[in-house]
């Protein structure tokens, strides 16, 4: 009898554990970058939960219009005049980090 409840306080312990350890997961996701689908713009969650994208006024959603899988990280600090950011198509865009390529939801 003492090791079935046992057994359960340990389930009860685990459980309530969960959400510590996702939220412990989301602090350390703090310098983790995320891609702007749209202009490749490179920022943390907390940067776009804050100012959404400055280079896309219809960005309304960090889920839908943010993905972590990308390639590549130039980093323009002049955009309009930057060789690497008119090749991507970024000379109209904020200075910033952005990603070369950002991968699909296709796979
Ligand atoms: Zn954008």
């Amino acid at each position: 009898m003492m090791s079935q409840s046992q057994a359960l306080d340990q389930l009860v312990d685990f459980q309530s554990a969960i959400p510590k350890i996702s939220r412990m997961g989301g602090g350390g996701s703090r310098t983790r970058l995320f891609a702007c689908v749209r202009c490749h713009l490179l920022k943390t969650k907390e940067q776009f939960d804050k100012n959404q994208c400055e280079n896309c006024p219809d960005f309304d959603s960090f889920e839908e219009n943010t993905t972590s899988i990308y390639e590549g990280i130039v980093t323009l600090i002049n955009p309009k005049e930057s060789y690497v950011g008119n090749v991507l198509g970024l000379s109209d865009v904020i200075p910033g980090m952005y990603a070369m390529t950002v991968g699909s939801s296709a796979e």
